[in-house]
């Protein structure tokens, strides 16, 4: 055994071989110490994980630094080298940073993001003019304004303006979603006129007068006189009576409007119910119809309330029914004559009293009765019965002595004579009444110029202190004297 371990021959000298063990088990426990250390890389980072930066700020790194860490000997206090990697741009956006340091044959790394954001509105200013004094007829007339972002750059072309009240709103909106807002409320030196109505907010008109509008004044707060400027809306019809409503508005170049409202009561007028004897009185007494025109007469009378007389003839059997509605709406229907052919009537009494008859005939089918009162054609003044000497006078005695009352007038419309226009009527009967107490009026109601003054004369009469009422027995006869 010995000689064999003697023959070895020895590579390594013993203090070697000692040696070569020892780095043997120091490199064994090195390896096995970093083993169980299991060294590795710690990052420590200044500021959050996630910045954001205001657009136009410079992106200051916080900072990050890494040191080596290990299970066995904890973290070494010696700073590892980072690599930062990427960078934060000016645009707008997302951006990444990644921090790197190698270690032991290995790379770590962390990451940062950071996001550029505009979070700031646009700066808008509001231009002013020097001496500018905007008045409120004239509106506001825009001084200018300019709207600058800092991203965006000059936003001006995209402000909105609107109106609120008297003041304005302008904003604007950067491309972020940001928005400036400001309002101006312009001093106005001359603020709104105001509009005074002369005669008051209410005005009575009676029907059937004319309405002269009064009108208004506008002025504003220096004095300035704007009623040229003034639009009256509305109208008043003055024969239909009701309440109307007038308008008075100015309205400025920004379509602000300043108004002002009159009521206008059209009062109906009307002839009184009760005839009063002290007052003035107009008989309208209507001769000759009825004919196509006695019913639209009728129609006027009712509505103001006015009865009047009709000596009626038998010469439009049509209308005859017209006779029964005047009775029936309270005018007095009183005998004419049925042919009113002078040169018949008047050639004997009997004549007179046959065509007489037809006409009671007719009132007494029309109102179921009979009636006391009568016109002579032409008048009992007539003289174109002379062809019949004295015919006139013994009518006139056998007609009253039979208890019959005959009329004349003493108002004439002169429609049966040369007069031929609703004007010219008009006038003859303004005329004929004016001052008279009582007035027995003569026109035709089978003349269309005639009837169309009727309602026009009442109008005036009305207004005028005037009443009417229908012939009675008892009523002035205005007899004119017989002439035959
Ligand atoms: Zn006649």
């Amino acid at each position: 055994m010995r000689k064999k371990k003697a023959k070895r021959i020895p590579r390594f000298s013993p203090w070697q071989r000692a040696l070569l063990i020892v780095v043997a088990v120091l490199l064994a426990a090195a390896v096995a110490v970093g083993v169980a250390d299991a060294r590795r890389v710690r990052f420590y980072m200044s500021g959050a994980e996630e910045i954001r930066v205001p657009y136009g700020e410079r992106y200051e790194e916080p900072g990050v630094y890494a040191v080596s860490v290990g299970r066995l000997f904890g973290e070494s206090r010696r700073r590892l080298p980072v690599v930062v990697r990427g960078s934060v741009g000016e645009e707008l956006g997302e951006y990444t940073l990644r921090y790197v340091t190698p270690y032991l044959f290995r790379l770590y790394g962390t990451e940062r993001r950071v996001t550029v954001v505009d979070e700031t509105p646009p700066v808008l200013r509001l231009h002013t003019r020097e001496g500018y004094l905007p008045s409120w007829l004239d509106g506001y007339d825009e001084e200018g304004w300019e709207a600058w972002d800092e991203h965006d750059g000059d936003l001006s072309e995209r402000v909105l303006r609107r109106a609120e009240g008297d003041s304005f709103v302008y904003t604007v909106t950067d491309s972020s979603g940001n928005t400036a807002s400001v309002t101006r409320s312009p001093h106005y030196a001359v603020t709104a006129p105001e509009i005074r109505l002369n005669g008051g907010d209410h005005i009575d008109v009676n029907a059937g007068l004319a309405f002269h509008d009064p009108g208004c004044t506008a002025t504003d707060s220096l004095g300035n006189d704007l009623t040229q400027y003034v639009r009256v809306e509305g109208e008043v019809s003055s024969f239909q009576p009701g309440d109307y409503e007038l308008r008075y508005s100015i309205t400025n170049a920004l379509g602000q409007t300043v108004s002002a409202v009159r009521t206008v009561s059209v009062i109906p007028i009307r002839n009184p119910g009760v005839i009063e004897p002290d007052r003035n009185t107009i008989y309208l007494t209507f001769d000759d119809g009825p004919g196509p025109y006695t019913g639209r007469l009728l129609d006027v009378l009712a509505f103001y309330n006015v009865r009047a007389t009709f000596f009626v003839t038998g010469l439009n059997p049509d209308y005859e029914n017209q006779i029964g509605r005047a009775w029936r709406e309270g005018h007095s229907i009183g005998v004419h004559s049925a042919t009113h052919d002078y040169y018949s009537i008047y050639a004997s009494e009997e004549a007179f009293f046959a065509d007489f008859n037809a006409v009671e005939d007719i009132i007494l089918r029309q109102t179921g009765t009979t009636t006391r009162l009568f016109r002579f054609p032409g008048g009992s003044s007539n003289t174109v019965s002379r062809f019949n000497p004295g015919v006139m006078t013994r009518l006139t005695r056998a007609m009253t002595d039979m208890g019959y009352i005959y009329f004349d007038w003493n108002v004439d419309s002169n429609d049966a004579g040369g007069t031929r226009d609703t004007e010219s009527i008009l006038r003859n009967l303004k005329d004929g009444c004016t001052g008279r107490h009582v007035s027995v009026v003569l026109q035709h109601d089978i003349k269309d110029y005639s009837v169309d003054a009727v309602e026009s004369f009442i109008v005036w009469a009305l207004n005028n202190g005037y009443q009417f009422a229908p012939l009675t027995e008892s009523s002035p006869r205005a007899q004119h004297g017989v002439n035959n």
